[in-house]
């Protein structure tokens, strides 16, 4: 298999090697061997199997394998393979970290190199996966153990260049996606067509049929031939026949190999939970991370806003080992970055949200800590079995509960998860609170962060649908604001929304409904939960009605109005508010009842005042008025709409007026500019005059006296700078490979991503490939040396108005 995102150049050689030779003939021998091959599948017994030789496979399969260390095949492997071959549908249902990847894989590159499959006759396999990261990891394993093989492979996820990658779409034969750039290509991208599929696979499969993906999974499967196999792999898979409908599977092939196993969860995966109060978590974490310096460890939160301020925060706590952040709002590149450092080092700790839940593999992580309630016993099976992988993985997990989550624990033990309750050491808790609070005292920016991390967790809380769980009414919202380093807890406002609207409607219902379909309107691609996507701004407390008591817990009293004891001691914390964050509404709204104001109140006020509105009256420093030049107006026709006009805009006499004023203006810069000449020529001749006699450097003096062009636009920062560096990476990133809309590496493997380069970038927005810019630049530079004054400015005039 060919790599098309490595080895450009080699790529594009074949291409053209592929485009005017005749279509290699397989031989004689080969096809024997394809014969015998499937002559075997039918003979398969999964419990005969000892290795990966003893399946009917390809030599380059078996070789490809081989390389890799792979030689006994796992239980879902040796149980799934055969059926794949034998061309059945399948429902692949393993622990987390027992090998699915390559139980989907192998047959993949068998089905294409049976029906000898080339680089001409499109895409004959799709993987889709839920996430950018998982899609990476499948499509690196595939180049590992299918490199022998003849097909090309490509990565389309999103965050790349898509241009790019349309142009190589044609070529791809085994296709790793995520679900939305898929259907973005088969949308826009003439040259994409799935009409000769053979073989759908669904990675992580309940995830990509879930609500989240609905529709464009929907979408996807309807441009799909429906006589194809598909493959659904996942550690938590779909039995609902609604899914398998959509899918068009009638009769597929139920492997589930761990079924009789005692538990869901990999049997070396040691599992406890610890319950707390919330503004124990982060004193806990930090303590637990300071124990724990020489492990490599996750952490799961809720929400991407909640990973970056706690990432930010600890890293300015400086734990004593590396910390990374990985969610889903983070530029592609730095998301790249993380995964493959992540996955590198081994004494690091990773914040993130639930897209690194599914199917990544992490090697040897020691430590899964589940800092925040997952939303359902999938989500902490996922969660947990990131570490404990593989056939000698081992691992631990740590769940933290509130008192009100215990129930979760319920439904872990009913699931066959085993998992134990365990007591923190109170004497080795360290919180570093009065330190947060003082790095926040001083950082607005993190400040900030805090309380977005703050409102973005409630959120979160708020949207869950197990309410047994998730009740907003048992948050301590001060407390969990206190612990983040907010003395004053942000204003939480799409509760407020909620609230107003509950108590206008009394149908609380129905309005609970609207809101959180409200609030969950911008659903996100890549897996962290759906309200991280939300910008909801966290504010400054400034309600004079108080949402909580001091130390309550349940104190989300939808229909309670103000409580003036509340309200005294909520204006004490207000006066170490800034006031400009208190809106002038609300200031006076809070005093009385006050009217609505309308634009036809406000423009009756004015006009009583006799007001002139739209002008603007210029001082000097001594106070005196400037005359507006703009005032200034020479055409007749300016000069009866300045009289005329008393207020409001009338934008179509306005235009008028302003192309009048045109003509004038032009004179009048003309005359300026000749001005402007005239003074520098005389300037020059008085300097020549100064020097004449003196020895002197011209090229300096030219350059000094020359026109200033330094306040030309940085051609660097317009377009993208070109240097020797960028260059190189730009031809390695673009030789070589089809991907992707959102791969996740960094530079240490230009090979494997398709990121587009800055050159790239400019060839996207219309500007020319070769590099326009620095050009233009040389010859700006060239040429201000040897211009007359006034043809440097009238060269300068060009350029920004080609600007
Ligand atoms: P899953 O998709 O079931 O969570 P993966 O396919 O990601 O699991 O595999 C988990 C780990 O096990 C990977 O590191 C992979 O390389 C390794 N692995 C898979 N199959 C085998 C095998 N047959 N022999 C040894 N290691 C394997
Ligand atoms: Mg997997």
């Amino acid at each position: 298999m060919k790599n098309d995102k490595n080895n450009q150049k080699n790529q594009s050689r074949k291409n053209k090697f592929q485009l005017y030779k005749p279509r290699k003939k397989k031989s004689v021998e080969e096809d024997a061997a394809i014969q015998y091959l499937q002559a075997q599948y039918d003979k398969i017994v999964p419990d005969e199997i000892k290795t990966f030789k003893d399946f009917p496979l390809s030599q380059k399969t078996l070789k490809g394998l081989k390389e890799n260390n792979y030689i006994t095949p796992t239980e879902i492997q040796k149980q799934a393979i055969g059926y794949a071959l034998q061309g059945k549908d399948i429902l692949g249902a393993a622990k987390t970290g027992s090998g699915k990847t390559l139980a989907f894989l192998i047959p993949i590159l068998e089905k294409l190199f049976c029906k000898k499959w080339t680089r001409l006759d499109g895409v004959g396999a799709l993987v889709i996966s839920p996430t950018r990261e998982l899609a990476y990891q499948i499509y690196e394993t595939l180049r590992k153990i299918g490199h022998l093989h003849d097909f090309s492979a490509g990565l389309i996820i999103g965050g790349q260049n898509l241009k790019f990658e349309r142009k190589r779409m044609d070529q791809i034969n085994i296709l790793i996606c995520t679900p939305g750039r898929l259907l973005q290509h088969m949308d826009e991208n003439p040259l994409f067509s799935c009409s000769q599929l053979q073989i759908l696979v669904l990675d992580e499969a309940d995830r990509c049929l879930d609500m989240g993906f609905e529709a464009t999974m929907n979408a996807i499967i309807e441009n799909l031939p429906p006589e194809r196999q598909t493959l659904l792999f996942s550690a938590t898979q779909t039995k609902s026949v609604k899914d398998l409908a959509r899918l068009s599977l009638s009769f597929p092939t139920y492997v589930a190999p761990h079924e009789q196993a005692e538990t869901v969860t990999p049997e070396s995966l040691q599992q406890s939970y610890i319950v707390c109060e919330i503004d124990e978590k982060i004193g806990i974490l930090w303590s637990f991370i300071r124990n724990h310096l020489k492990q490599k460890i996750l952490v799961f939160m809720a929400t991407c806003k909640q990973v970056k301020y706690i990432y930010d925060l600890f890293c300015k706590l400086r734990p004593g080992v590396s910390l990374l952040a990985l969610y889903g709002t983070l530029h592609q590149e730095k998301r790249e970055k993380i995964y493959n450092e992540f996955c590198r080092k081994s004494n690091v700790v990773l914040f993130a949200t639930d897209l690194a839940s599914r199917g990544l593999d992490f090697p040897r992580v020691n430590w899964v800590i589940q800092m925040d309630c997952p939303e359902n016993v999938e989500t902490y099976i996922h969660r947990a079995g990131r570490t404990a992988r593989g056939v000698f993985g081992k691992g631990e997990g740590l769940l933290m509960l509130q008192p009100h989550e215990e129930k979760l624990v319920e439904d872990l033990k009913k699931s066959k998860i085993p998992i134990n309750k365990i007591a923190v050491d109170p004497s080795k808790v360290i919180a570093p609170q009065r330190k947060i609070e003082g790095l926040l005292s001083d950082n607005t920016e993190l400040k900030q962060s805090a309380q977005r991390a703050f409102v973005s967790y409630v959120k979160s809380v708020f949207l869950m649908k197990n309410k047994e769980i998730f009740n907003i009414q048992l948050l301590d919202t001060d407390a969990y604001a206190r612990s983040l380093g907010l003395i004053v807890p942000p204003r939480i406002r799409f509760l407020d929304k909620y609230n107003a609207i509950a108590r206008k409607n009394q149908s609380e219902a129905t309005v609970s409904n609207d809101v959180i379909d409200k609030l969950k309107a911008n659903p996100d691609e890549e897996t962290d939960h759906s309200v991280d996507e939300e910008e909801e701004q966290a504010e400054v407390k400034v309600e004079k009605k108080p949402r909580q008591k001091k130390k309550d817990l349940v104190t989300f009293d939808f229909h309670n109005d103000a409580d003036s004891d509340e309200d005294e001691f909520l204006q004490v914390k207000r006066t170490n508010i800034d006031v400009e964050e208190v809106p002038v509404e609300e200031q006076s709204t809070s005093k009385k009842k006050a009217k609505p104001v309308t634009k036809a109140a406000v423009a009756k006020k004015i006009l009583k005042k006799k007001l002139k509105v739209n002008t603007k009256v210029t001082f000097t420093e001594e106070g005196d008025v400037v005359a507006d030049e703009k005032r200034d107006v020479k055409s007749e026709l300016a000069k009866q709409f300045v009289n005329e006009n008393v207020g409001g805009i009338d934008i179509e006499k306005a235009k008028e007026v302003l192309q009048e004023e045109d003509k004038y203006d032009k004179i009048r810069f003309r005359e300026k500019v000749k001005a402007k000449h005239k003074e520098q020529k005389r300037k020059l001749k008085n300097k020549k005059k100064d020097e004449e006699g003196e020895k002197d450097d011209f090229g300096s003096q030219s350059e000094s006296d020359g026109p200033d062009l330094s306040w030309l636009p940085d051609p660097d920062q317009l377009y993208g700078k070109k240097d020797d560096t960028d260059a190189a990476s730009s031809d390695g990133q673009h030789d070589g490979d089809s991907d992707n809309e959102q791969a996740l590496s960094e530079s240490e493997d230009d090979e494997v991503y398709h990121r587009p380069t800055k050159r790239k970038l400019v060839e996207s927005k219309g500007i020319p490939q070769e590099s326009v810019a620095p050009r233009k630049l040389k010859k700006v530079q060239d040429i201000s040396a040897s211009l007359s004054v006034q043809e440097a400015e009238a060269l300068a005039m060009q350029l920004l108005r080609t600007k």
